[in-house]
């Protein structure tokens, strides 16, 4: 097994026949991904979570099964051998990844998904599921980003630098994504969000 490096594909192309369509959300950290993705979920009942899997401890407000499935290293692991994800990376150093299985399924039944994921999940999903639609949040300025990450309290000062690393290096790759929402209202950036999703629905 092979650490997962920007430009790694884990997976070919499916060739199962699809009918749903993949909804591609990436941000960096503290763009406000979350809080839009609920409203979106609000918004769109029929529109399915992928709820990821990570090695991640879970924060004091996440549930396992809701937030994420919160999984052992040595679960995930076995999980790349089996080739059990549609996509997986290495993020803020813990591992997240998105069932293959799920995916797959929940296409076939002709729904549409929902994907938060990073940058390196994004590409191995594109290369997966050419048709997916690519949405990148991206915040106002980057100043607001270190001041949402400081007030959201929730990350310690070295995780807090090591997510804006991070976010630099997401920013710089923003237009592999087809549509770039800016989170500066959230009214406004929750009724762009909705124009896409609607515009994409397949009909
Ligand atoms: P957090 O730990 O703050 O919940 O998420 C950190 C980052 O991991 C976010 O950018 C989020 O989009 C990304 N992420 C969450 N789930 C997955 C996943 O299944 N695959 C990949 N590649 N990234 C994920």
């Amino acid at each position: 097994m092979s650490e997962p490096k920007n430009e790694t594909i884990h997976s070919e192309p499916s060739d199962n026949a699809t009918t749903g369509c993949l909804f591609i959300i990436s941000a960096p950290s503290g763009a406000g991904k979350t809080t839009l993705c609920n409203a979106i979920l609000k918004k769109f009942p029929d529109l399915c979570y992928s709820i990821s899997h990570t090695t991640r401890e879970p924060r004091t407000d996440e549930q396992d099964g809701v937030d994420y499935f919160f999984i052992t290293q040595e679960k995930f692991k076995n999980n790349i051998e089996k080739g059990s994800w549609a996509e997986w990376a290495q993020v803020h150093g813990h591992f997240y990844g998105t069932s293959a299985q799920f995916i797959d399924r929940h296409l076939s039944e002709g729904k549409n998904i929902l994907l938060d994921i990073d940058v390196n999940g994004a590409k191995q999903i594109l290369y997966r599921y050419p048709h997916s639609i690519t949405i990148f949040i991206m915040p106002p300025t980057f100043e607001t980003l270190k001041q949402r990450l400081i007030k959201r309290g929730t990350d310690s000062e070295q995780v807090i630098i090591k997510r804006l690393i991070n976010a630099e290096t997401e920013i710089a790759q923003k237009d592999l994504y087809k549509h770039i929402v800016v989170n500066d209202s959230l009214p406004e950036a929750i009724k762009t969000l909705s124009a896409i999703i609607s515009d994409n629905q397949p009909r």
